[in-house]
């Protein structure tokens, strides 16, 4: 099987080529007593002046003092910096173009009574583990006139612990013996980061799905190191490509971590989508692959296109980023024989229509949305409802009008051809999204139906009319139910 996988692609051997225009390198060292990560960076300027870094992004999990995190800076003389706290960047102004060492710490600053969010998203460091996003370790170089992919960042480790495993999401097979090197946008690239995982118990497999090594990170005798993982990975994460049509990631990794206590909220499983792959925790593991376990897995691995390749923006838009996640996850479990029509009507109807149309909050405006999304627990499912729910609409109105030659997979494809053509950073606008849906339904139509059922939060009102011969709907109290023919798999195909 081994040979079957290709070798990762180095960034490095790329980049060589052309000389960088900038090269940050760190050095890190893990203080396991002092629950501390020191970090010395030294760079050569090529901006007269000064150079500005930027640390964190509260956006990033809602954590709006994420700069508590970061300590000690030090500037060695001649030259010094400015951290401006609002905007959380650091200004290095230097005299001359020899180089700058910078140094720094990160600590964990969970708050005494943490919820699941934080066990997520901060940095955590332990006695014996750390998990730390790329995003809270390193510093952004802000430029002007520079691509970050275009900044080269080299990573290694001060005395890596022998009895530690090491995981590094930016160079997979990379345990801290030896230098990594890739561009900054590898690392930190606005909310598509990196991370890494130390501990001691921890272990990391790699199988081959399509010719591409996924690593599966966990600590002993996980799920993920099961036989019926690999085989939902073969099926579902080969699907998940082909749906995208999209083939660039040379690896994919999944990280599945028990949350540790305390925890002042219970959360089952929380994750998030990361550059290549993505994060889950959970409070109790699950051996035998349960269908709770395949429906979170299965929209994580959606996110390593929505939310990644194909972007809106999260404050604004997070009916997308999250709903339509939704909705391909079930398009693609559907299509490989994980659901059947009926495991697909009992998740629609129990939990996205019944709690949603339940809900005294499923008319609130688009732009309230966001007040609630980082609040597990509270109503933070209206976006992922919201979005589902517009997105079978979409489908189905798509399909109607093509007489079936086209879905919402065509639409999905166009957004990511479009998404494509831009910069690093692009995020797909209100305005892009209805301009490109109009090329599968009549304009008007798509401007009042977004208007009315993303912005302004109307129901949805399902009918025969509106959905396709596959699904019938009734109404209970006011709420629809629906049910579907046997056929849907082949309703979900492509
Ligand atoms: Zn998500």
């Amino acid at each position: 099987m081994k040979n079957t996988i290709k070798k990762p692609s180095r960034d490095k051997k790329r980049i060589n080529k052309k000389a960088p225009l900038l090269a940050l390198k760190y050095k890190l060292t893990w203080l396991p007593s002092s629950h501390e990560l020191r970090v010395d960076l030294i760079y050569t300027p090529v901006q007269p002046g000064s150079t500005v870094f930027k640390y964190g992004e509260p956006d990033f999990g809602g954590q709006k003092d994420i700069l508590t995190s970061l300590k000690n800076i030090q500037v060695d003389a001649p030259d010094s910096f400015k951290l401006n706290e609002a905007t959380r960047t650091i200004t290095v102004c230097h005299a001359e173009n020899k180089p700058v060492h910078i140094h720094y710490s990160v600590i964990d600053t969970r708050p005494r009574n943490h919820g699941p969010m934080e066990q997520l998203f901060r940095p955590i460091l332990t006695d014996n583990e750390f998990s730390i996003h790329g995003i809270n370790l390193f510093l952004q170089p802000l430029f002007k006139k520079m691509l970050n992919k275009d900044v080269l960042q080299s990573v290694s480790w001060e005395k890596w612990p022998e009895n530690i495993t090491l995981f590094q999401s930016v160079d997979p097979q990379n345990r801290g013996d030896t230098l990594i090197t890739a561009p900054v946008d590898k690392f930190v690239n606005g909310l598509r980061v990196s991370v890494m995982i130390a501990a001691a118990d921890l272990q990391i497999q790699c199988f081959p799905v399509d010719n591409i090594p996924v690593y599966a990170i966990a600590k002993k005798d996980s799920v993920l190191h099961t036989t019926a993982f690999q085989a939902y990975m073969s099926g579902y994460f080969s699907s998940a490509r082909k749906f995208w049509n999209n083939y660039v990631d040379h690896y994919y990794f999944i990280i599945l971590l028990p949350f540790l206590p305390p925890l002042d909220k219970t959360e089952n499983i929380g994750g998030m989508g990361l550059q290549n792959g993505h994060l889950s925790k959970y409070m109790s593991d699950d051996k035998s692959l349960s269908n709770f376990f395949i429906k979170h897995f299965s929209h994580e691995i959606v996110h390593n296109w929505i939310g990644l390749k194909v972007y809106m923006d999260m404050h604004a838009h997070s009916w997308f980023n999250e709903g339509f996640t939704d909705y391909i996850s079930w398009y693609i479990l559907v299509r490989e024989a994980f659901w059947d029509a009926e495991n697909f009507v009992e998740n629609f109807n129990k939990n996205i229509l019944k709690p949603h149309y339940n809900s005294i909050n499923k008319n609130i405006h688009n732009s309230k949305i966001i007040d609630k999304f980082w609040n597990p627990g509270e109503d933070n499912s209206l976006p992922y409802q919201r979005g589902a729910l517009f997105a079978f609409y979409l489908d189905n109105q798509i399909r109607l009008k093509s007489s079936n030659k086209k879905n919402i997979r065509n639409l999905l494809l166009s957004i990511q051809q479009f998404s494509k053509n831009k910069n690093e950073n692009f995020k797909l606008t209100q305005n892009d999204f209805i301009r490109l849906t109009a090329q599968f339904l009549p304009e008007k139509q798509v401007k009042k139906d977004f208007t009315q059922y993303i912005i302004n939060g109307d129901s949805i009102v399902f009918s025969s009319d509106n959905l396709c011969p596959v699904f019938q709907v009734h109404y209970q109290n006011n709420i629809p139910v629906i049910t579907a023919g046997k056929k849907l798999k082949n309703f979900y195909q492509f």
